[in-house]
Parts: C-alpha cells; structure tokens; sequence
C-alpha cells in the first residue's frame, strides 16, 4: 500500500523555507507543507511535509539520500525509485525501474539498491551513483516453497525467520542442508536444521555474510 511520509528537518526555533522547484527536481501542487511542532525535549522543530505516493523507503547513510519507490498509481512519475535529499528537502526526478517498485533492500556499500517489482515477479538492481537500474532477474509468480507452493531440492537452504511449518517443511524435505536463523530456540525449523542459530536475525545476518565474505577471500 502507498503511504506518504514526513521529513522532520532539526533546525531549532527558526522555519526554514526549501524549494521543491527547479530542473532536475519533482514537484507537485501539493509539494510540501511547513510545520513546527515541539519535540520530546521541548523545543521546537520545524517539519517539511513532502508529498509523494511510496511503497517502501530507506535511508542510504553513503550519499546521505533516501530512496524511495514510487507506485504506478503515482500517475507519470510511478514505477520509479526517487532520490530525496533530506538536508535539502528535494525529491529528484524518480527514475523508471518497472511495474511497481515496492520493498527496498541496499547493499552494504550503499552503491545497490534492490527493489521488488511486485507487477513483473522480478527484482530490479539499482545504481545509486548513476542513479539507474542496471538490470533485473525474474523470480517467478510464487516465491512460495511449500505444499501451495514451488518444491525445492537445493544443496544449501538459508532460512531466516522461518517456523517450520509443515506446510512448508513438505516444499523444502528435499534440501541436503537446511541453515535456520530464529530467534525462537523452540521454532520446529531447527529439527530439519543441519545447523542452526538461535538469535536476531538482524544481527545474526550481518555477521554471517562478513564470515562469508572473509572465508571467500
Ligand atoms: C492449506 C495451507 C497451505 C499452506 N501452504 C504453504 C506453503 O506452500 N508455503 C509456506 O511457506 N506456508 C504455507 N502455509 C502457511 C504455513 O502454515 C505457515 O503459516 C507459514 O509457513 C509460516 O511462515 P513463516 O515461517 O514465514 O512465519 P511464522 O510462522 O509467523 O514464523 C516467523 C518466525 O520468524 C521468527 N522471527 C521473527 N522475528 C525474528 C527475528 N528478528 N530474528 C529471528 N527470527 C525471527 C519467529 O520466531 C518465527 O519462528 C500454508 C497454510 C495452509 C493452511
């Protein structure tokens, strides 16, 4: 589903008044709204409202710019990532990447972003320093393993956050090696598990890709 979002910009007791306008920038009637409001330390801080349609947005702390993708009902700047400078408070011209740009997952070096084009079952690479989508692979209309779903016989299979439910367990029976990555110690994913990690995926992930990452030299 679309939502809008604020920007809060932290800039003490003074407005600041920030152009929308100009070559190279998106702007709509309905751009951008000023408001102050007062923070939990009790001074005041004033907040752009920018209107845009998104589905999904992240912060890319390399080029301190937030991405977003923008749905097709957004009209004739849909199916597009946007660059938003939050310093600024501009929305740079969204850029084409497919039918309908929804989650949005950047790489640890803030140089790719991926986007789930959920109207093409595909998943679109992005370029944040050329600002393009560099290319895009299908992922088929069900991602889905399980009894509903696609069967799947794969040497390794990561799960992360996954239960176990038997419904999928009878999609992925046929994995010679299941890693499960669950906080729940009694999830029953770890009873197909070869190995498995009982913690917080968001920690647990990061610290297994960089020992990837090391052991592949
Ligand atoms: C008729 C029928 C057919 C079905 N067919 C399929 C099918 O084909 N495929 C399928 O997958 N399902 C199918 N299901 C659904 C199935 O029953 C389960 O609901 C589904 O598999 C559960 O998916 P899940 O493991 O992603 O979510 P959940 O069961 O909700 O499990 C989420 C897990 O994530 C863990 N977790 C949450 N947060 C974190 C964190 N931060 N770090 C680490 N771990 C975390 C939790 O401990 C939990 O174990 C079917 C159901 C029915 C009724």
């Amino acid at each position: 589903m679309s939502k809008s979002f604020t920007l809060r910009l932290v800039i003490g007791l003074s407005a600041i008044s920030l152009t929308l306008f100009g070559v190279g920038f998106y702007s709509s009637s309905a751009a951008s709204s000023d408001d102050q409001v007062i923070n939990s330390l009790g001074t005041v801080d004033s907040v752009r409202r920018l209107s845009l349609p998104t589905n999904d947005i992240v912060f890319n702390a390399t080029d301190s710019r937030l991405y977003a993708s923008v749905p097709s009902s957004a009209g004739s700047i849909g199916n597009g990532i946007a660059a938003i400078d939050p310093y600024a408070g501009t929305i740079g011209a969204p850029v084409w990447v497919g039918s309908e740009p929804s989650k949005l997952a950047l790489a640890n070096d803030g140089l790719t972003l991926y986007t789930y084009l959920a109207g093409a079952y595909s998943i679109g690479r992005y370029d944040t320093r050329t600002q393009h989508l560099t290319s895009s692979f299908l992922i088929g209309q069900d991602p889905n393993f399980g009894l509903t779903g696609a069967t799947v016989a794969p040497d390794l299979y990561i799960t992360i956050g996954i239960s176990g439910a038997v419904q999928h367990i009878a999609g992925i029976s046929g994995a010679r090696n299941v890693v499960a990555i669950n906080r729940d110690a009694d999830a029953n994913i770890f009873k197909y598990a070869r190995y498995g990690v009982v913690g917080d995926w968001k920690q647990i992930v990061p610290a297994f890709t960089q020992r990837l990452k090391e052991l592949r030299g």
